[in-house]
């Protein structure tokens, strides 16, 4: 009667899972869809700590307390603009509880005899050490403690391949039962290397498609550590994270234009940047001011704003809200040009444009909105910069090279807003900022596009 219980709450558990997913996958029901999804892991989770004999529950109860506590607290603390970092790190601790739950089974592995538990238990090690040294060199890479650069040493590829080999082949020898406890910490030592090598050269543009795939990893992992378990719901919900992470990976790769292989080998393009920015940019900038800009606006008919970065980090969305209001008021048509990576996480600019209740309407996908920027008489970018750069179109040197970009620079006018002439998260200069047709206005994004309403409101 007891398992019928747990049975049919897992059942339940899942359900809410998949709706919760279907629910994500739109901004308007995103935040229903996370509610359903924490129900059903609430569920999951008393279902499991009711079905299972459990002897003591004070570390249980410990471990809840602690890690809610320190879950909400960081959830409380973190900035949009920090989300990729946060993820990174919840995929690292996912990969980590996988690993520990393999580690321990794997000290009683006299214990079993299914060779399915015997190999789930390897492969969760494996799994789970890889996603844990991999999401620490991306939170590393995000939060800026390590160079966000591609970092590669001598032979990196055939080393990774050598690594690789090992792992498959002492996998092996630990399930045909060969002197298993040291081999363990072989498997281990090298998948944690591993999980190492293979984020360190992926840089620049290419990491919101490295974040989503540790995150599959992470659900991989989880997956696998159902086997071992014996839990249903874990290999369920590992599946759907895994199988979405996935999903999300080769959706990004394809937006960027990039093959998963091509981000897993690294890209070294162009050292000295610094040079090279100096040589695009020396003589050939116009400044404008905001006075010039909100002239420029009033004579517009169609206006595209293109938020970036820069918007999120500012938090100028309720700004930008009220500037288009103005314009609209003054019969000007406004829409938002939305790259599918632009900011710092999978559908950023969604989120934010939606915080300051811009309507969806007006967001307009890059398929759809690139072939209209020739009508456009006015693109206003507001802190973007790698995805408006059209190096990734023209110059096959460019790192950024195949990745589609907002064509921003087939407008008939371009005003960009930012700070300076600093470069984005590739790193790389931007040949817009040279072009006739571009003026630069120079400013934090919020005060910037504030000061535009005003003189908009005065004129
Ligand atoms: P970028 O990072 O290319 O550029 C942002 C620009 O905003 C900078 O050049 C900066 O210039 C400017 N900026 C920063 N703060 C402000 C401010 N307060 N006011 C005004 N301007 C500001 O952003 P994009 O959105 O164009 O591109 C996103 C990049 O991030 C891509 O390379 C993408 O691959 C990568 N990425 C995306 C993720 C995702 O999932 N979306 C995840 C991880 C990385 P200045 O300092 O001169 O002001």
């Amino acid at each position: 009667m007891e398992l019928y219980w747990s049975y049919l709450a897992y059942l339940a558990s899942t359900l809410l899972f998949i709706f919760g997913i279907k629910n994500m996958a739109h901004p308007r029901s995103a935040i229903r869809g996370n509610r359903l999804a924490a129900l059903g892991m609430l569920i999951a989770v008393i279902a499991t700590l009711v079905h299972i004999s459990i002897l003591h529950y004070q570390l249980i109860v410990i471990g809840i307390l602690l890690g809610s506590s320190i879950g909400f607290w960081i959830a409380r603390q973190v900035k949009m603009t920090a989300m990729p970092q946060m993820i990174s790190a919840l995929n690292g601790l996912g990969g980590a509880a996988s690993l520990f739950v393999a580690l321990n089974h794997a000290q009683v592995i006299f214990l079993y005899t299914d060779v399915m538990v015997i190999s789930s238990i390897y492969i969760t090690i494996v799994i789970g050490a890889i996603t844990l040294t991999g999401s620490v060199v991306a939170f590393g890479k995000l939060q800026g403690f390590i160079p966000s650069r591609s970092i590669m040493i001598p032979l990196h590829n055939p080393l990774n391949l050598i690594a690789a080999f090992s792992i498959l082949y002492l996998i092996g020898l630990c399930i045909q039962g060969f002197n298993q406890a040291y081999w363990v910490q072989h498997l281990l030592t090298i998948s944690l290397v591993l999980g190492c090598m293979l984020i360190l050269p992926i840089g620049g543009s290419d990491m919101p498609v490295v974040i989503s795939l540790l995150n599959a990893y992470s659900g991989l992992a989880a997956a696998v550590a159902g086997f071992i378990t014996q839990n249903t719901v874990l290999i369920i919900a590992g599946s759907l994270v895994g199988t979405s992470g996935f999903i999300l990976t080769l959706t990004m790769c394809r937006s960027m234009n990039r093959s998963l292989l091509k981000v897993f080998l690294g890209n070294n393009k162009h050292s000295s940047i610094d040079d090279l920015a100096d040589k695009i940019y020396q003589g050939n900038i116009a400044k404008t001011s905001t006075e010039e800009v909100a002239m420029i606006l009033e004579n517009a008919q169609q206006v595209v704003i293109v938020p970036g970065f820069g918007l999120a980090s500012s938090q100028a969305q309720h700004a930008v809200r009220e500037m288009a209001n103005l314009l609209e008021s003054l019969n000007i048509e406004v829409r938002y040009a939305i790259h599918p990576v632009a900011g710092r996480m999978p559908g950023h600019m969604n989120v934010l444009l939606s915080e300051a209740e811009i309507p969806y309407e007006q967001l307009v996908e890059l398929d759809q909105i690139n072939p209209q920027f020739k009508e456009t008489d006015v693109v206003i970018v507001i802190g973007a910069n790698d995805v408006i750069n059209p190096s990734a179109r023209v110059d096959t040197q460019s790192p950024i090279y195949g990745m589609p970009i907002l064509n921003v620079d087939e407008a008939k006018q371009v005003i960009v807003i930012k700070r300076s002439l600093k470069t984005g998260y590739a790193g790389l200069p931007n040949p817009l900022f040279t072009c006739q047709h571009t003026r630069m206005l120079f400013g934090d994004a919020k005060k910037t596009v504030s000061e535009l309403s005003h003189c908009l409101k005065q004129n």
